[in-house]
């Protein structure tokens, strides 16, 4: 559906903004995220959260579906910037910590400090006290600090050491590009950014994983940053080609066409173009041709090309040796003409963590749907009423829900011909994103009976209140 949180119609996404996002869809469209339903089939035990669909989006996560399926490493990371109390939309997302820890991923959990200090000017003394109450709320929820680990960014050498390496494969112009910095920008705010791409690839600094961080999706322009930067350091790319010259990928699909077209052993470079003349003279007109035409007589022949990205010479001859099979090796690449992708990308890491280098697999992420505020509109700290922190007292956050705006209709009667609009009613999001935890068959109740009309708001938001009041009793307890 069109998402229930209100908001702006514009899909802006960012990280230090005040976020909303009025229709999910356009988020797949514009950015590429994908509907976390198409991957859900693929994971062993989900959390209640992804059946849900509050986790609604994803990029990349069938690696880790898979990693959990067959017991192989994984990691997964999140962190928080102690800005304020934690509340319950932080709730979901140490929840998608913990919940990964639990399937057999390595857990990390950290305090972006130096954000907050640099991009919201909170001084020490503040981010120390937030800092607490953050990590008392990360253990009462089931985080595992035996088997996990918790960091601040400030005092995490091996992170700053890996954020400066990083920052030397970031510049400017993308930031501008990704984040609107401008020249009034601060320096640290900038260092930041490089400290959080650091962040997202930590877990794999002892041995390359596939990295789940969940993520609201204002933050995804640090993922599309951190899997580019992942990246930009390997030392080797692995692609597909089909002859001598470089291709880029519009360019290969066009050259597969007319190689599978033709299909003969002895097809030429000559024979791919004239084909293409023919029949995609749109699309191939003046980027491929000439690079066929130019290539004139020399067979066409699939192969996988490992291209010399940022390898030390000495990497470089010690994958030119691994290779097994027909190799043909050019300035800054070689041909493979026996090994399938799957296994290129393999040696290619090997060779890299062979000769000094991280051979990073590009991080994945799902995405939470914002939750609505209790007063409608957005959830946000600044107006207590709207959000409930994990610290309220019981009775307050009692009172919260009571008086929390609903998708109720005008009068009981009309409540009873229509049925409510759970779909609109921020005390329904709250059953399904916390309070009916585990319980699918309650959250489905709660919905059928509110839109087919036999539940009436009073009683409804008195049964969410009560189970709100016992969650913060329970959680503060367990603090
Ligand atoms: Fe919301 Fe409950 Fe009222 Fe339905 S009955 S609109 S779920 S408060």
């Amino acid at each position: 559906d069109g998402g229930s949180a209100a908001g702006a119609d514009d899909v802006t996404l960012d990280p230090w903004g005040s976020a909303s996002v009025d229709d999910y869809r356009k988020l797949f469209e514009q950015f590429g995220i994908e509907a976390f339903d198409d991957v859900l089939p693929q994971v062993p035990n989900p959390h209640y959260l992804m059946r849900r669909g509050v986790v609604f989006g994803h990029r990349d996560y069938g690696p880790i579906a898979d990693a959990m399926a067959n017991d192989d490493p994984f990691a997964v990371l999140s962190g928080w910037m102690p800005t304020g109390d934690p509340h319950i939309g932080h709730k979901l997302m140490i929840e998608e910590i913990v919940y990964h820890q639990q399937q057999g991923g390595d857990a990390y959990a950290l305090v972006a400090d130096l954000e907050a200090n640099s991009a919201r000017g909170l001084s020490w003394a503040e981010i120390d006290r937030h800092t607490e109450e953050y990590l008392l709320s990360l253990l009462a929820l089931g985080f595992d600090p035996e088997e996990g680990e918790i960091y601040r960014q400030s005092g995490n050498e091996r992170l700053q050491n890996l954020a400066f390496e990083l920052g030397a494969e970031a510049n400017f112009s993308e930031m501008q590009a990704l984040y609107g910095f401008d020249g009034e920008t601060n320096i640290s705010h900038m260092q930041s950014v490089v400290t959080q791409m650091a962040d997202i690839l930590y877990p794999q600094l002892d041995e390359p994983k596939p990295t789940v961080i969940p993520v609201g999706p204002d933050q995804d322009p640090h993922m599309r940053f951190a899997r580019d930067l992942a990246d930009r350091t390997r030392y080797f790319g692995v692609t597909e080609a089909y002859a001598s010259f470089e291709a880029d990928p519009a360019e290969r699909v066009l050259i597969r066409a007319a190689y599978d077209a033709i299909d003969d052993d002895d097809i030429r470079c000559e024979d791919a173009a004239d084909y293409l003349r023919e029949h995609h003279a749109d699309e191939a007109g003046t980027s491929v041709l000439p690079k066929l035409d130019n290539a004139g007589k020399e067979p066409i022949r699939p192969r996988v090309r490992f291209l010399d990205r940022n390898a030390t010479d000495e990497a470089f001859e010690a994958l030119i040796d691994a290779i097994d099979g027909e190799k043909r090796v050019f300035e800054g690449h070689v041909d493979t003409f026996d090994l399938d992708a799957d296994a290129a990308e393999e040696l290619a890491r090997e060779v890299e963590l062979g000769h000094g280098g991280y051979g990073f697999i590009a991080p994945s992420s799902i995405y939470n749907r914002f939750m609505t505020g209790l007063t409608g509109g957005k959830m946000s700290s600044s107006i207590p009423a709207s959000h409930i922190s994990l610290l309220d007292d019981p009775e307050d956050g009692y009172d919260k829900v009571k008086s929390a705006t609903t998708g109720g209709r005008t009068s009981a009667k009309e409540q009873r011909e229509l049925g409510g609009k759970a779909d609109e009613c921020p005390v329904y999001e709250l059953y399904t994103y916390l309070l009916a935890g585990e319980d699918d068959e309650f959250a489905t109740e709660v919905y059928e009976e509110c839109v087919g009309g036999e539940r009436l708001c009073g009683g409804c938001k008195e049964q969410a209140a009560e189970l709100m009041a016992e969650f913060l009793e329970d959680h503060q307890e367990k603090r």
